[in-house]
């Protein structure tokens, strides 16, 4: 119905408040895209060490459920030139999802392979799934599917759009395969740092990252 003028001003408040926590958050995503000086330089980040390092920190949380987290590493060499903290925030966010909305005594594999100039890290968990309906929508930011198997599980809507903001950053994609009642495997492949030798010294090895070559 009709608002009073007290009850218009609160809108008002609300909009603006809103409007300023959105403008936030859409800074925050745009942070993987900046240049963000000394503090953070492009290194070659090993994925297999790394993804050995998210494995180790969410362990005891699977323990907990007593879930099995279990890691594959890839065979071949699986490095990237990147932001490390950031990559492995994506990870983390994706694994991290896994163990809240798998049910106890489920499965979560996270498993890595190098090929074709790229390297893959799929996050596969044995939990309740996903809708079809919210499939496209769920990299968008604050989404969050709304059924009986998510509706205790709190969250903010945001993880997923970060992790793709940040895969993206890196030359990458994250794609998603789920089937409700079949869990749901989140992968995300990344341009190979590739070892080139200079011209004129065989010696003189760098890496370079596919996603910088013409
Ligand atoms: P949050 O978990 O904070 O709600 P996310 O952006 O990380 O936000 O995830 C968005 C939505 O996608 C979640 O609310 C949940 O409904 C769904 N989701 C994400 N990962 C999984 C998963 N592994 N299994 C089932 N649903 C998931």
């Amino acid at each position: 119905g009709p608002l009073n003028e007290k009850q218009s001003e609160f809108m008002r408040h609300i909009c603006s408040a809103s409007g300023n926590m959105n403008e936030l958050v859409h800074n925050l995503l745009e942070l993987p895209k900046m240049d963000i000086g000394p503090i953070a330089k492009q290194e070659t980040v090993d994925m297999n060490d790394l993804a050995a390092e998210v494995k180790d920190e969410f362990q005891p949380k699977a323990e907990a459920k007593g879930q099995v987290l279990q890691l594959r590493k890839a065979g071949d060499q699986a490095k990237v030139q990147g932001y490390p903290l950031q990559l492995q925030q994506a990870i983390r966010n994706l694994v991290d999802n896994a163990i809240k909305y798998t049910p106890e005594g489920g499965l979560i594999t996270l498993s890595l392979e190098a090929r074709n100039h790229q390297v893959s890290i799929k996050v596969q968990d044995s939990g309740p799934g996903i809708p079809p309906e919210d499939l496209p929508f769920i990299f968008d930011r604050f989404y969050r599917v709304d059924n009986a198997d998510t509706k205790n599980i709190e969250g903010n809507g945001l993880g997923l759009a970060i992790a793709k903001s940040i895969i993206e950053q890196h030359g990458g994609e994250v794609s998603i395969l789920s089937e409700p009642g079949k869990g749901s495997s989140f992968t995300c492949t990344i341009p190979l740092a590739r070892v080139t030798e200079h011209p004129n010294a065989d010696t003189n090895l760098s890496i370079q990252s596919n996603s910088d070559l013409p």
